[in-house]
């Protein structure tokens, strides 16, 4: 028979739509068998013993990325954590940082998506549509192969320092999906039309810290995209710089 661990549960409780409420901690104590997810006691809570406890959720599998949140301090996927993979029989589970929270672990993800539209994600043709599929190489495909893994759960966006002093940096995943599409062979937008991203708000911002790849659930590397935009601003400032010096002698 398997055998049952006794876990506190400490969430962090807030309601935005009660101004005179302050965010404090509830806690719920819950016998958890192992191969258990946070999410997974998550909807017990809710479902046994507190209707009105608000999160996001949907695949249960790490693939919609609705369940992010920070796990011990940890931002992370509540479905693909399991609650005995802490040395601890207390889990603290707090809402995404850099996003005004909603209701307990809900938060407003308007500026993430913001970010993310901002650079326009999907692919930008000047050529006209073939009849058929545009085909690509197993070789372009592989070029932006990482940043396909990416499911915007905004892991990265909640880990980033940049964001947490200015809420108008373009942050870490939207800059993965720039890179995406710029990347892909498909893809015809001129360079020039990364000026978008050519300043201080955008790729320019970054601390290169690395906590946008450290918290992806999926193993994007954020800061590669940023540093691979850089490179491509500058290329295309120098292209831009020689030629003027041509036409001027
Ligand atoms: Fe989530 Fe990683 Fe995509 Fe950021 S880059 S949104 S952490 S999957």
């Amino acid at each position: 028979m398997i055998k049952a661990s006794a876990y506190t549960f400490k969430i962090l409780r807030y309601d935005a739509r009660a101004p005179e409420g302050k965010p404090c901690f509830a806690t719920y104590r819950i016998n958890v068998i192992p191969g258990l997810t946070v999410l997974a006691v998550l909807l017990r809570i809710r479902d046994e013993l507190d209707g009105t406890l608000g999160f996001r959720s949907s695949c249960r599998s790490a693939v919609c990325g609705s369940c992010a949140m920070v796990i011990n301090g940890k931002i992370d996927l509540a479905c693909r954590t399991q609650v005995a993979s802490f040395n601890s029989d207390t889990i603290v589970l707090e809402p995404l940082p850099n996003m005004e929270v909603i209701r307990d672990l809900v938060v407003d993800l308007t500026p993430f998506w913001a970010m993310v539209e901002k650079i326009q994600p999907y692919l930008i043709r000047k050529s006209p549509d073939p009849e058929k599929e545009i085909l690509q190489s197993e070789a372009e495909r592989l070029r932006f192969d990482q940043y396909v893994n990416c499911i915007l759960c905004a892991c990265c966006y909640g880990a980033c320092p940049v964001l947490a002093r200015d809420p108008d940096y373009l942050g870490p995943a939207a800059a993965a999906k720039l890179e995406r599409f710029v990347l892909d062979s498909r893809d015809e937008r001129p360079a020039s039309a990364l000026a978008i991203v050519d300043d201080e708000k955008g790729v320019w911002g970054c601390d290169t810290v690395f906590r946008c790849i450290d918290a992806c659930p999926k193993d994007v590397r954020p800061t590669d995209a940023i540093v691979g935009l850089r490179q491509k601003i500058v290329k295309h400032r120098l292209g831009k710089w020689l030629g003027r010096g041509k036409n001027e002698t």
